[in-house]
């Protein structure tokens, strides 16, 4: 018997398989990016008053003004360039997608993150995915050739690249912003913390580059908050797209209150650079593993039996990501830099399996 959404569903959304985010009561959680910080006792009182003191029965500020301003100064955007806010930056990359006419193309690398492929088949946009190659680092030639060949609506490129973790070469970027001509090239920079350098400044010099941030991975998670950056003209006309309170009045009040602990975000950020170092320090001493280089909050590695050794983390309480079944990251394996004793209990696992 075929049900009534089978008769109704168009095909191509019905092949789509859901977007998995597996259960993980009382694991210990390193498959999603996120900071394993809790907030500090001392602000939680003022931050459940400042929550309580919201009119609940009002809709929130549409242009989000409270948030604005501590995210500017928090993430140092220029006071020229212009703000886009959304329900996690994964709005914001449908927003994009919803500017396109059905048919063009995104064009981004491949492996990188998946929503980008994801959405352009629910906008109906066609998606081009460039290899990497076999470091997982950028071919900028094929890049170009690509951008040649498909004449790309929308450019999208993580910078860091999830889930491999490496910054690409500045100057192909440059390259492919140069070279893109008609087409807006989205620098994804979800990572910026964890990360050596940033496209934020290059707004001011190329009208065809847009930035994507998120409070995700520096701590707020929960609070689904994105922002992109560019040219205030470009944001202007964008912004006729992002739905009247798109960011509701909880996300709000914590956001000017989170985003103004500017030191604790840092401290934390910092915390995190140096256990990514322990840890991938510790991974390399197993012989057995291949490890690539991170400027992010996670690291991915090559394991000979990457099935048998997810098997054993989650026996022992841990989740990360299994990515060996992922096209180009066969036996490829993702975990996030956790707190120190997390990282330890990570590791405990792995070097009694290949000890
Ligand atoms: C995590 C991630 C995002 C999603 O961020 P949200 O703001 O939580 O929607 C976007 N881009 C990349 C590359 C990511 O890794």
């Amino acid at each position: 018997m075929t049900s009534f959404i089978h008769n109704w569903l168009r095909s191509d959304i019905q092949a789509i398989s859901a977007y998995h985010v597996p259960k993980a009561q009382k694991m210990i959680k390193l498959d999603a990016m996120e900071s394993p910080f809790v907030l500090d006792e001392s602000l939680l009182e003022r931050y459940i008053q400042h929550l309580a003191a919201q009119p609940i029965n009002r809709y929130p500020d549409p242009s989000a003004e409270a948030v604005l301003t501590p995210l500017r100064e928090l993430m140092d955007i220029d006071n020229d360039f212009g703000v886009l806010l959304g329900n996690g930056s994964d709005e914001l990359i449908q927003l994009l997608a919803l500017a396109c006419r059905p048919g063009d193309t995104i064009l981004s690398v491949e492996p990188s993150f998946v929503m980008y492929e994801m959405i352009a088949k629910f906008t109906h946009l066609n998606y081009q995915g460039v290899a990497l190659d076999d470091n997982f680092e950028l071919d900028v030639e094929a890049f170009l050739a690509a951008i040649n060949t498909h004449q790309p609506k929308l450019v999208f490129i993580a910078y860091p690249n999830n889930p491999t973790g490496n910054s690409f070469e500045r100057a192909d970027i440059q390259r492919i912003i140069e070279a893109a001509g008609d087409a807006l090239v989205v620098l994804d920079e979800a990572y910026y913390a964890y990360a050596q350098d940033s496209f934020l400044p290059d707004v001011a010099r190329y009208d065809n580059l847009v930035v994507l941030r998120t409070v995700s991975k520096i701590g707020f998670a929960g609070l689904r908050l994105g922002l992109m950056v560019g040219a205030q003209n470009t944001i202007d006309e964008l912004n006729k797209l992002r739905l009247p309170y798109n960011i509701n009045m909880l996300t709000q009040a914590a956001a000017e209150f989170l985003l103004d602990q500017g030191e604790m975000i840092e401290r934390n950020a910092q915390v995190v650079i140096s256990e990514r170092a322990k840890l991938a320090e510790a991974l390399s001493n197993i012989s057995a593993l291949q490890v690539y280089p991170s400027q992010a909050n996670f690291i991915l590695f090559k394991a000979p039996d990457a099935q048998a050794l997810f098997e054993a983390l989650t026996q022992n309480g841990i989740l990360i990501k299994n990515l060996s079944q992922a096209p180009g990251l066969n036996n490829c394996l993702r975990v996030t830099v956790g707190a120190p004793k997390e990282n330890q209990a990570f590791m405990s696992v792995l070097e009694t399996h290949y000890g």
